[in-house]
């Protein structure tokens, strides 16, 4: 992921972004996508060859291998009911999520793309917070290990010292960061900044929220909830991808909190379950909120 990360940084610094319009003209695809998930998908090939792997981005040939050695693992300690899980049982799922496509619809019709994109540090600095690579694992249709990267954080404040890792395993617990409580009190939300609908907003606004924050990628939001920034992450549209959840999700549990569907039924992350999440996405650090909140009329 961390490699990912500085692949992700070097195209945007190149500026030659080649973005490809996917689903339609505000689902977008560029070369830091591409040469990201050719990155992993080539590493984990390479060590892993009997994992399934479902990445956002299609077919997208050999990339650079990051060589997997005992000295790069992290501290984790791996939950007795997984020790015996066989290598193809797993399906790992990868997302990218750059700045160009945390942008706005409106930004980005106004700006053409490629405008943008040239001044992104200029014009869109904050948003380089969003920028995230996600990596999750699954076993029989649950997500249990995560990985969220975000190549540029804490890029305003430091020129040196930036961009983070933060992983967990359920059953384990939460490394790269420490995970903090939301207020006691008062209502933060957070949601899609990109993607919005009266649905979305009229979810949001159903939890009569104090303060609502809009930010793009699922990680993104994800790390808010456990940066104890917001309460819950509220996403009433089909729009997200087992890739935008998976990863997230599994961090989020192994801090204690849970992301399912928008009627508390868990997201199934089989190889053969369809990409797109069918029914709306909801998330919270604390579980007590979401009985209450999947309670909501
Ligand atoms: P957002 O919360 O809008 O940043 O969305 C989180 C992720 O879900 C994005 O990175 C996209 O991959 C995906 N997504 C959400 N809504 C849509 C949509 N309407 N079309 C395509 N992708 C979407
Ligand atoms: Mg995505």
């Amino acid at each position: 992921a961390a490699q990912a990360g500085c692949i992700i940084r070097d195209v945007m610094n190149k500026g030659n972004l080649g973005i490809v319009e996917k689903e339609n003209a505000y689902d977008l695809q560029t070369e830091a996508d591409r040469a990201a998930q050719r990155c992993i998908i080539s590493s984990l090939s390479k060590h892993f060859p009997k994992i399934t792997i479902i990445g956002e981005e299609e077919d997208t040939g050999v990339g650079t291998i990051v060589d997997v050695s005992k000295d790069n693992f992290v501290d984790v300690t791996c939950p007795s009911q997984f020790t015996e899980l066989k290598e193809d049982e797993l399906v790992m799922t990868l997302d990218f999520v750059d700045p160009v496509l945390s942008i706005s619809s409106f930004e980005c019709q106004r700006s053409g793309h490629q405008g943008v994109c040239k001044n992104l540090s200029i014009q869109c600095s904050s948003l380089l917070e969003h920028v995230t690579v996600l990596i999750g694992i699954a076993v029989n249709g649950k997500a249990i290990g995560g990985v969220i990267h975000q190549p540029y954080y804490n890029c305003e404040a430091s020129a040196n010292d930036f961009g983070r890792t933060v992983w967990g395993v359920v059953g384990d617990k939460v490394g790269g960061m420490s995970v903090q409580h939301p207020p006691s009190s008062g209502c933060i939300v957070t949601t899609t900044r990109s993607h919005s609908s009266a649905t979305v907003n009229d979810a949001v606004n159903a939890l009569t929220p104090d303060q609502v924050m809009r930010v793009g990628g699922a990680g993104h939001k994800v790390m808010l909830l456990l940066e104890g920034q917001a309460h819950a992450y509220v996403f009433a549209s089909p729009g997200c991808k087992k890739w935008d959840t998976c990863g997230p999700q599994a961090v989020l549990e192994s801090a204690g909190g849970c992301l399912t569907d928008i009627q508390g039924k868990p997201i199934p992350y089989d190889s053969t379950a369809p990409h797109r999440n069918k029914i709306r996405s909801l998330a919270t650090r604390l579980k007590d909120a979401l009985t209450s909140i999947t309670k909501t009329p």
